[in-house]
């Protein structure tokens, strides 16, 4: 790429200057030649003056005086003065001009060409006191030609100097081009280092951001994400060991039940079995959640929607936990409202509320309080549940809808947890066309709010 920057900054750069040198030498050819044309016919109109002052200042036509005339003739201008009655008297032509015809050679080696293929023809009468004495018939180039060596050395050096500025700007052109196409390209080649080096695996690269420009944003873009993949990688790693303590915690317990019934310790009743099958019940939400959580990501969760009783279906959540919560020593409060209808999937609803009363229960400690809390507004929704737990810190906050994310707060209680509960409940409050926020506060509490649309709009219902 660096070495096509650096041909395309010199194409332009040539282009531009032969452009530029056409047009300079396009002006000044125009311009030189009006020039030449003006200044040959102030010359030929100031000459029947000049002719005539000559001839009566000397009383004759006097050789050195019309040596001085001729000298001034434009080269090319060829005048023969004749009598009224038609006689040649004398023919005046610039002496330095007959000086180089009769040495054709040195008028090659000024590069100077003859050849003048059109005339233009004048007849000036010269008077004198007594009338017209004298008549002089000129005959000069009709389109005006640099045929003077001082005009030919004039405009030599014109393009002598206009060349070496052309090759000086090539000159600065060329490293100018070199120096920018190293400029734009190296921070790239370094980011293309460090995109080959992330792809073989090391997450720790970082790449310095030194510009504000495309090149630059594309640096922090580079930062950002190959951060976000340590990150995730971090909580993949964390991820593995939870999911591994979460599924021996309940296994672990099954197997030493088990083991009492077979060493005959505990008798296989009622309340045992029921132990048994509540840790089986853990094993398989454990299950699912992450099997619903996988296919909400993926986009193909389709939630089945139908009408639902939404306080009926909080109050049943509420009542499927409320035992554990008293039995903790928490107080729980949750006043049913009269019956909302809600559209909405009744399976992933219930989920989305178990998840966050659970999460209530799991980080508050005895004497603790949590409330459930339901209001309509518009035509939408709003549920609270707010908890007198641990909290959340500040810096975890951005974090903890994210799969896999547990907060260190929550992992030192040994609370257990996989960090998916969020990560679904966010998916499924999503799927319903509404939000899920958090407020807390260490060691004061969280509260999560919810906002679902009483009806969901018709492009999102297929997410
Ligand atoms: P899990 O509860 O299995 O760890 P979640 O996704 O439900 O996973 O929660 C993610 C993290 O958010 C928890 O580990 C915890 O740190 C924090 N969290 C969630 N709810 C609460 C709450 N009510 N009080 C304090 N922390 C909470």
């Amino acid at each position: 790429m660096r070495k096509r920057l650096f041909l395309s900054f010199l194409a332009i750069i040539l282009l531009t200057l032969l452009l530029s040198i056409l047009s300079v030498n396009f002006v000044f050819q125009k311009h030189f030649s009006d020039y030449l044309a003006r200044s040959t016919e102030v010359t030929l109109e100031q000459l029947p003056e000049r002719l005539s002052s000559s001839f009566f200042s000397h009383g004759c036509w006097n050789s050195d005086s019309l040596y001085n005339i001729a000298h001034s003739l434009p080269f090319g201008t060829h005048i023969v003065i004749k009598e009224p009655s038609g006689k040649t008297i004398l023919t005046l032509i610039n002496p330095m001009e007959s000086m180089l015809k009769n040495d054709p050679g040195l008028w090659m080696d000024m590069g100077l060409n003859y050849t003048i293929e059109e005339w233009k023809n004048k007849t000036l009468m010269i008077s004198g006191p007594n009338g017209v004495f004298a008549v002089a018939e000129v005959r000069y180039p009709a389109r005006a030609r640099v045929l003077n060596p001082a005009d030919q050395s004039f405009i030599s050096a014109i393009y002598q100097s206009l060349f070496l500025a052309g090759a000086l700007a090539l000159i600065i052109g060329i490293i100018l081009s070199y120096w920018i196409s190293r400029r734009l390209t190296s921070p790239l080649q370094g980011l293309t280092k460090a995109v080959q080096r992330v792809g073989e695996g090391s997450l720790d690269e970082q790449v310095p951001v030194t510009t504000k420009d495309e090149v630059g944003q594309l640096a922090t873009a580079f930062n950002g994400m190959a951060e976000n993949l340590k990150k995730q990688g971090r909580l993949r790693k964390q991820f593995t060991a939870d999911i591994a303590h979460e599924l021996r915690t309940p296994l672990t317990s099954i197997r030493s039940y088990i083991e009492a019934f077979q060493d005959g310790v505990l008798p296989a009743n009622k309340e045992n079995l029921a132990i048994i099958n509540e840790e089986i019940e853990r094993l398989t939400r454990l299950s699912s959640d992450l099997k619903d959580l996988n296919v909400a990501e993926m986009g193909a969760l389709r939630p089945y929607l139908t009408q639902v009783n939404l306080s009926a279906l909080i109050d049943k959540t509420v009542n499927m936990l409320s035992p554990l919560i008293q039995e903790k020593g928490i107080s729980l409060a949750w006043h049913k409202p009269e019956s909302t209808l809600i559209e909405g999937d009744e399976y992933l609803l219930t989920r989305l509320f178990y998840n966050l009363l659970h999460n209530a229960y799991k980080f508050t400690e005895s004497p603790g309080k949590i409330e459930v809390q339901m209001e309509l507004r518009h035509q939408e929704a709003l549920i609270t549940i707010s908890d007198s737990g641990i909290g959340i810190p500040e810096e975890d906050l951005p974090f903890i809808f994210e799969r896999f994310y547990r907060s260190e707060k929550s992992r030192s209680r040994e609370t257990g947890g996989t960090g998916i509960g969020l990560a679904l409940a966010q998916q499924i409050a999503l799927l319903h066309q509404g939000t899920l926020t958090v407020e807390s506060c260490p060691d004061k509490g969280s509260r999560f709010m919810l906002l679902l649309p009483l009806t969901i709009r018709e492009k999102s219902t297929s997410v």
